[in-house]
């Protein structure tokens, strides 16, 4: 099953901040849809979006995003659920050819890769990241260079999880492989250290390669699995979001440290510090150096009394700074702002050249 097992209708530019030389492009594609059932795939797509923009640190980070839509009408719905893996052995034609079950792990949903990435190259050449959405409720997705997701509930969160794989070389922070309980094989990691952001062997905080995001008071290392043979399965003992060496992590409970108690990359919560920092530096080229502001429409003398107030709390503020980029940034900003006083601006993706 493949390419003769469906059809592409049209790719639509859904999130435009600019040219795609400027941008990282990031594209959505549909996966085992009929043709009556493309609209529903355009609404999980509007939903991934807001998910994704009100998701930190990408809330910050929206003006370095063009998102396009690739529809693509199959044959039939979902996608192979084999029996091998405890499905229902339901097999279906799709263009993709999406597969539940990949390694014998019924969560692994994969598909046909090089026929997403021929299809990308034709339809978006200058793509930078690849998500599949697979129009089935089963719970389950991949990383690799494409991501894949199901529509599960909760999916939204699956697909962030695998764009820390695809887009930012991030690792699985969770500390089992077919599960905690199930895994006879995960005690202790056996490997030196990982080349990857979010996972280390070195709870040293003079070492560690996140050492800066760690505070003075955080103790190294952070928390200690005191029964090797099981996944660690003591509370929080620190403040939601700090950062340290918490034992556990990279499908082992011990041996290796992972950066924060819960993550995207673990648990399915917010991204945590260390796959923050690194998510935006991949993504800081593609920001403009400078933005306009975002304000509403407002009476022109209070708008510009207003804007001579910033202004002047700004240059003693930043005097010293005067004439760092940032300031600049923020002169032209105050220009800008006083020629718009009356029509306002509900875009900030506006560059100020
Ligand atoms: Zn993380």
């Amino acid at each position: 099953m493949g390419i003769n097992n469906g059809q592409v209708t049209g790719t639509t530019k859904i999130v435009d901040h600019g040219p795609a030389s400027d941008r990282f492009n990031f594209v959505i594609l549909a996966e085992g849809f009929r043709q009556d059932e493309l609209s529903l795939f355009e609404t999980y797509t509007n939903q991934l979006i807001n998910f994704l923009f009100s998701s930190p640190p990408f809330n910050d980070l929206k003006c370095a995003f063009n998102i396009y839509r690739i529809n693509v009408a199959s044959d039939e719905t979902g996608a192979d659920d084999p029996a091998a893996c405890g499905g229902p052995g339901t097999t279906a034609a799709t263009y993709f050819d999406a597969s539940f079950c990949n390694s014998g792990i019924r969560r692994l949903l994969v598909i046909n890769s090089q026929t997403a990435i021929n299809l990308l190259n034709s339809e978006v050449p200058e793509w930078h990241q690849a998500l599949v959405i697979v129009n089935s409720s089963e719970w389950g997705g991949s990383g690799g260079q494409i991501g894949v997701t199901s529509v599960a509930t909760g999916w939204e969160t699956i697909a962030l999880h695998e764009m820390g794989h695809s887009a930012f070389g991030l690792v699985d922070e969770y500390p089992y492989w077919s599960g905690c309980g199930i895994d006879t094989t995960r005690d202790m990691y056996p490997g030196t250290e990982p080349g990857v952001p979010n996972a280390t062997t070195d709870s040293n905080r003079d070492t560690i390669k996140w050492g800066d995001l760690i505070l003075a008071s955080t103790p190294m290392p952070t928390t200690s699995n005191p029964d090797c043979s099981q996944c660690d399965s003591q509370a929080n003992p620190q403040p939601p979001g700090t950062v340290g060496a918490f034992e556990g992590g990279c499908y082992y409970h011990c041996g290796i440290y992972r950066p924060a108690y819960s993550c995207m990359m673990n648990d399915l919560q917010d991204f945590c510090g260390v796959c923050q920092e690194r998510i935006r530096s991949t993504l800081v080229p593609y920001l403009e150096e400078c933005y306009a502001p975002q304000f509403k429409p407002q009476n022109w003398f209070i708008c510009i009394l207003l804007t001579i107030i910033f202004a002047i709390i700004i240059i003693i503020l930043t005097l010293p700074a005067l004439f760092s980029g940032s300031i600049r940034c923020y002169i032209k900003g105050l220009i800008f702002r006083i020629r718009n006083c009356c029509k306002g601006n509900t875009k900030r993706c506006i560059q100020l050249k």
